[in-house]
């Protein structure tokens, strides 16, 4: 691994200027990821910024009835927190779904909206990939694909983006603030990532050197009614195939309000616009969440590979749309 330099930042301007003065530096969450990506030569840092010390670990209530979660927050923080097992289970629920206890305990919820693919080939520092080596071009294309995007890809990446927690916050509009060189900002979770297209290797719409300061979760009343599940290739420990977060709210037989996002699907978790709409005043039945997923999917272009997504996704979508207007909670 390079020699680095270690800074450990105690306020959000320090860490920012700290990021600033090296233009080869890089933020520290938990690590989980960026270590992995220096121990295998896809990151080099000349210098680490630790947040972890950075005051964003608290979780707190809003005025509008929402959830300010700071991005140094653990993602076993974030999972136990009563309010959002109260409010938004189906966030409780995705981050008990990823990784296992230990990682989960250090890996913070900045640190996991920004995470990299895990695209062989990209962690693979012999093989050519458009995202680490822009130009090179991307073998799995031709190969390994088994588990990339089917939603929003290119020609250049078909890489799909890991997170689970990201799945939920994105069904829940919810909103990252920054704080950057030129000051603060906010940017809305769908927004967050670049759509593909011919630079895969530009992956976030954050200006230069911005530190995630915190999450907004609004209001959203149906999201009390949300579930999150997640198809993997083993019980524990895998990340996603497929997953659907969803929140309904029924009132007389008919949809009143949904919300829907897909995860493993994409280069971002990705939000169901197109089958919101079917769902939105349709009565709350089998044929309605069927018509809703296939409104959706009507845009996936698989490759020779991953077509089994478009089904797993299409009947992952039903049976959790089912069990939500069952009533079925579990
Ligand atoms: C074996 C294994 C299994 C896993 N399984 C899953 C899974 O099933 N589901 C899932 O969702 N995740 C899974 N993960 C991923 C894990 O959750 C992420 O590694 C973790 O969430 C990243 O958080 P971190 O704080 O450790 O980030 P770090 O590794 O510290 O950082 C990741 C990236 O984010 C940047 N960064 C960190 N914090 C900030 C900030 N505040 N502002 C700006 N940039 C920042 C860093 O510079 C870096 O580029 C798994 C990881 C491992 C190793
Ligand atoms: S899918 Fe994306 S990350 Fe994977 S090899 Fe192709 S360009 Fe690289």
């Amino acid at each position: 691994m390079r020699e680095f330099d270690y800074r450990r930042a105690h306020d959000v301007t320090g860490a920012v200027a700290l990021l600033a003065a090296d233009p080869e530096a890089r933020f520290l969450g938990g690590g989980t990821n960026l270590v992995d990506l220096m121990k295998a030569g896809v990151e080099r840092p000349g210098r680490l910024v630790d947040v972890r010390e950075l005051p964003l670990d608290r979780i707190e209530p809003t005025a509008d009835g929402g959830l300010r979660i700071g991005a140094t927050v653990t993602n076993s923080d974030l999972a136990a927190h009563p309010e959002v097992r109260r409010r938004y289970p189906a966030l409780t629920q995705a981050v008990l779904a990823g990784a296992s206890g230990q990682l989960r305990n250090m890996a913070t919820i900045g640190g996991n909206l920004l995470q990299r693919t895990r695209c062989g080939y990209f962690s693979d520092v012999s093989s050519p990939c458009n995202k680490r080596v822009p130009g090179s071009g991307c073998p799995a294309m031709a190969g390994e694909h088994h588990n990339h995007a089917v939603l929003g890809a290119s020609d250049h990446c078909v890489a799909t983006h890991p997170s689970d927690m990201g799945v939920p916050l994105t069904a829940f509009d919810a909103q990252v603030a920054y704080e950057s060189p030129d000051g603060p900002g906010e940017v809305p979770l769908t927004d967050l990532y670049l759509p593909v297209g011919d630079t895969p290797h530009r992956e976030t719409t954050l200006p230069p050197g911005a530190l995630i300061t915190h999450i907004g979760l609004p209001a959203a009343p149906v999201a009390a009614r949300s579930r999150y599940r997640k198809v993997r290739e083993r019980a524990s420990f895998a990340f996603a195939i497929g997953s659907v977060a969803a929140a309904l709210d029924i009132e007389d037989g008919r949809v009143r309000e949904a919300r829907l996002a897909l995860g493993a699907v994409a280069s971002r978790p990705w939000r169901a616009r197109a089958a919101e709409s079917v769902l939105t005043g349709a009565p709350a039945t089998g044929a309605t969440f069927a018509a809703a997923a296939d409104a959706e999917l009507a845009a996936a272009r698989p490759l020779p590979d991953n077509g089994y997504k478009v089904t797993l996704m299409r009947n992952l979508v039903v049976s959790v749309l089912t069990e939500l207007a069952e009533g079925d909670l579990r």
